[in-house]
């Protein structure tokens, strides 16, 4: 096992692996930019190192300060997190020849779903129901018209490199096709340096239902069954919840096997996500997301289970402690994302916390790197804190997040926390009725 490891993030995330580490009885390494000398990863960490000034791309983003930082300090193994370096198939190259261990999967998994077509490519060899679309990338006018034409309208234009929501484009006809391809591969260029896009049918009222899994590097590999995230906002997820609301045990069973054979096949090792849309019945492959999710909570709270340690162990090459027949649901967990935001317009809004109070009591876990006075800074992520509670069903669980966010206090700035309290309002979200679509028309008709 490891003796020390660092964690290339900040904010929650890093303090999510600092806890895990602590456990372990792991040694932790936090780095930072200069914005970030005062934040509570840093304080938290055994030793911490300045990597470099406030924007993420000298920074964060930095992989020769982030190799320098493990060497000087001794670290053995690096967490990503999510988002920063997590998927980028370069660093993790770059690791292994500076002998470092990257807790995730290896570079060419990493590199295959990183590029969309390969990832839906490699999802078809697999076996997993992919979106009907065009076989590969659609570079002229003329073959984005037949493509569509084939597979019906409405289609979406998708980036190749795309990520983040970005960079996708809708179009209900031949007509509005002429202006989606150009403007989509246009930002696509802008966005991602690569103006590749290809094309897909576009689903009118589907969930976003994902599936977690995980597997041992070594051929053997399990699902945790599904998150549901449906909740959007400019395909940004707001509030996920496990077990989805409308999935079957029988679907679970069905789809879960499918994604944890898929990923047995090519060994990979540690956690991932399949995502799929879902709409009457069948599942759609969209896109594979090699690291941890920012939702991962809701599927430790449902199995108790700690991915973070799995994937430590994975990475340090031990066996990972549960097989398929160990993980068996247990109630119902929700996680909604606290971002320092203004409603509705969804502005950051960075600034001085002049009071933080975190909810508590049963069933609650607050994964947050607040408190009191302390300066978000304005040039990284608005998430500030996810609040996750856990219930022995769906009701409960909706009830106790009702009363945790009664509890929470974020004072200083604005954030997402009263839309919550809102939304818990709305018939449709205590039914568990809403598609992708439903967050954007309900912001429409109450903030126009
Ligand atoms: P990204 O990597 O940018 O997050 P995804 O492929 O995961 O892109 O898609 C993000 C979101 O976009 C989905 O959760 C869904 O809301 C919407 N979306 C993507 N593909 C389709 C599709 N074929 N039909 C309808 N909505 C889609």
């Amino acid at each position: 096992m490891f003796d020390k490891i660092l964690i290339a993030n900040r904010g929650e995330i890093a303090l999510r692996v600092i806890r895990a580490c602590r456990e372990m009885g792991i040694q932790t390494v936090a780095v930072h930019s200069t914005a970030d000398s005062d934040a509570m990863h840093v304080r938290m960490a055994d030793e911490s190192v300045c990597i470099g000034p406030a924007p993420s791309t000298d920074s964060y983003l930095s992989m020769p300060a982030i190799i320098s930082a493990c060497e000087i300090t001794g670290a053995q193994a690096i967490h990503p997190g999510y988002g920063f370096l997590s998927e980028n198939a370069n660093f993790v190259q770059m690791l292994e020849d500076h002998g470092i261990t990257f807790i995730g999967p290896r570079a060419e998994h990493i590199r295959i779903m990183g590029d969309k077509i390969t990832a839906k490519e490699t999802a078809r060899e697999l076996g997993i129901p992919v979106v009907p679309g065009s076989a590969g990338g659609v570079d002229d006018m003329a073959e984005a018209k037949r493509v569509s034409a084939e597979i019906g309208y409405p289609v979406i234009i998708k980036a190749t490199a795309g990520g983040g929501g970005r960079g996708m484009k809708v179009a209900q006809d031949e007509k509005g096709l002429e202006v989606a391809f150009r403007t989509a591969r246009a930002e696509a260029k802008a966005a991602f340096g690569n103006p590749d896009v290809y094309i897909e049918k576009y689903l009118q009222k589907p969930r976003h239902i994902e599936i977690q899994v995980f597997g041992d590097g070594k051929g053997r590999a399990v699902h945790l069954g599904e998150r549901d995230c449906s909740l959007q906002r400019r395909h940004q997820k707001v509030l996920e919840e496990a077990p989805g609301p409308v999935i079957t045990a029988e679907e679970r069973a069905r789809i879960g096997k499918i994604c944890a054979d898929a990923v047995a096949a090519i060994q990979y090792a540690g956690a991932g996500t399949i995502e799929f849309l879902y709409e009457d019945g069948e599942f759609y492959f969209i896109e594979m997301n090699t690291r941890l999710q920012v939702e991962h909570p809701v599927t430790e709270a449902i199995f108790g289970v700690d991915l973070v340690r799995q994937q430590i162990l994975v990475a340090a090459g031990e066996e990972m402690e549960f097989q398929q027949d160990d993980l068996k649901i247990n109630g119902h967990a929700i996680e909604v994302r606290i971002n320092a935001e203004k409603v509705p317009g969804f502005t950051p809004s960075p600034g001085r916390i002049s009071q933080y109070h975190a909810p508590g009591g049963l069933g609650v876990r607050m994964d947050s790197a607040l408190y009191d006075g302390y300066r978000i800074p304005p040039f990284y992520d608005s998430l500030i804190g996810k609040l996750i509670v856990h219930g022995r069903d769906r009701p409960e669980a909706l009830a106790r997040l009702s009363r945790a966010l009664g509890e929470l206090i974020v004072d200083g700035v604005d954030s997402t926390v009263p839309l919550f309290r809102e939304l818990l309002a709305e018939p449709d979200i205590q039914s568990g009725d809403y598609s992708i679509h439903w967050l954007e028309r309900w912001l429409d008709r109450h903030y126009g």
